[in-house]
């Protein structure tokens, strides 16, 4: 589908309606303050973080490494107040059009920011309104979610095959889980898919079981709960064979087993439903999500969480979807690998809207970011109450 068919699909039938091109002046009578503050200059920023230990392969994507980067924007009021969020290079492009506007005129709360905002400006845009009315995000949305919300690790990886561990095999997996485990999550996302590209097909399926089989007896006394993500790299056979094949390991949810499909999702629903994964979740929409067909398929009790990327839709984006995905009870559960910037705004979303069963994870550390105050206690993340986003840049 292509973005403007979508975003159309998916603002048109929310109760605010279509994203404005202006704010009215009984918007805006709401939040003066916004309109105090005048856009003076913006910055385009690159960030070094890093993830706790190298990260492997998944099914499809070869070695994803160690050391990252990525790029923000930090936006600067003539009032001295400044708001940052993950962005990219071409933001450079956008900003020249809000420079010396008032914030007032470019977002409101709920409701978000303008159509005629780029949406690079989007997440740093909400930063500064919450900096400059001294609110996290959160509460200047819908506020009908709640504060602490599930998340799980999502870094375990095919760690077997990394060229450090050729002697420790599903033992290094192992070791991540007991990491991930120590750290604060009780969920484990395991990417499974080794039938795809990196085994031979027979051989593959054989050690997703194995590899599963061994992470559920290592923590099955300590309420772990598994996800697993085959990355697109599994067929319906593929996946009934794997669901056979780990028996009555319950899992909490089945990602991505192959790109979204009306029939074969179908066909895997009625397949879990009858075969002991009646309460096991189907996730998709997150690989180059078809957006109507998934909204189908979650009408049609097939598919039960949508994907799509915090980023790659944006958060006024979101913001519209989840309004409309909680008029119609469908779970969302937004894509955030990659930074642990996406796992925090989307606290922030899902203390807003709800309807989020477990949040992504993606354990970061950095000298040049503070996170924020988001405390991961037996398996729940609470976000954070500072204004904005809540996390700092530090260099
Ligand atoms: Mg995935």
């Amino acid at each position: 589908m292509q973005r403007r068919q979508f975003i159309k699909s998916t603002t048109g039938l929310t109760a605010g309606g279509l994203i404005p091109g202006i704010f009215s002046e009984a918007t805006k009578a709401q939040y003066p303050e916004l309109d105090k503050h005048k856009i003076s200059h913006t910055e385009v920023v690159e960030l070094n973080y890093h993830w706790p230990r190298f990260v492997g392969k998944n099914g499809r994507i070869d070695f994803h490494g160690q050391d990252k980067k990525l790029i923000v924007l930090k936006i600067h009021t003539d009032q001295g107040a400044m708001g940052w969020g993950l962005s990219q290079k071409e933001a450079e492009n956008h900003t020249q059009f809000v420079s010396g506007k008032a914030v007032g005129d470019l977002i409101q709360p709920g409701t978000g920011i303008l159509a005629s905002v780029d949406k690079s400006l989007d997440f740093a845009l909400h930063d500064l309104m919450g900096i400059i009315l001294d609110k996290p995000v959160y509460q200047l949305l819908d506020n009908k979610g709640t504060k602490a919300n599930t998340t799980y690790s999502g870094m375990i990886y095919l760690d077997e095959l990394n060229p450090e561990n050729k002697t420790k095999g599903i033992d290094a997996i192992l070791e991540n889980c007991a990491w991930d485990y120590d750290y604060g999550y009780r969920q484990l996302k395991v990417k499974i898919g080794r039938s795809g590209r990196w085994y031979p097909h027979e051989a593959g399926l054989a050690k997703d079981i194995e590899v599963v089989k061994a992470i559920y007896d290592a923590f099955r006394d300590r309420q772990v709960e598994i996800l697993v993500d085959s990355n697109d790299m599994y067929s319906l056979d593929d996946t009934k064979a794997f669901l056979k094949g780990i028996g009555d390991i319950p899992l909490f949810w089945v990602e991505e087993p192959f790109t979204e499909d009306a029939r074969l999702g179908r066909e895997l629903r009625q397949w879990m439903n009858q075969n002991g994964f009646e309460r096991t979740y189907y996730a998709d929409g997150e690989a180059r999500p078809q957006f109507e067909l998934c909204m189908e398929m979650a009408s049609d009790k097939v598919l039960d969480v949508y994907l799509e990327d915090i980023y790659g839709l944006g958060f006024t984006n979101w913001m519209k979807l989840g309004t409309r995905l909680r008029s119609e009870n469908i779970l969302a559960s937004p894509h955030a690998w990659g930074n642990m910037l996406k796992t925090h705004y989307i606290c922030h979303y899902a203390a807003a809207y709800g309807g989020v069963p477990t949040i992504e994870g993606v354990t970061c550390l950095s000298d040049d970011i503070d996170f924020g105050t988001y405390p991961l206690v037996d398996g729940k993340k609470t976000v954070s109450d500072a204004p904005g986003f809540g996390m700092s840049i530090l260099k």
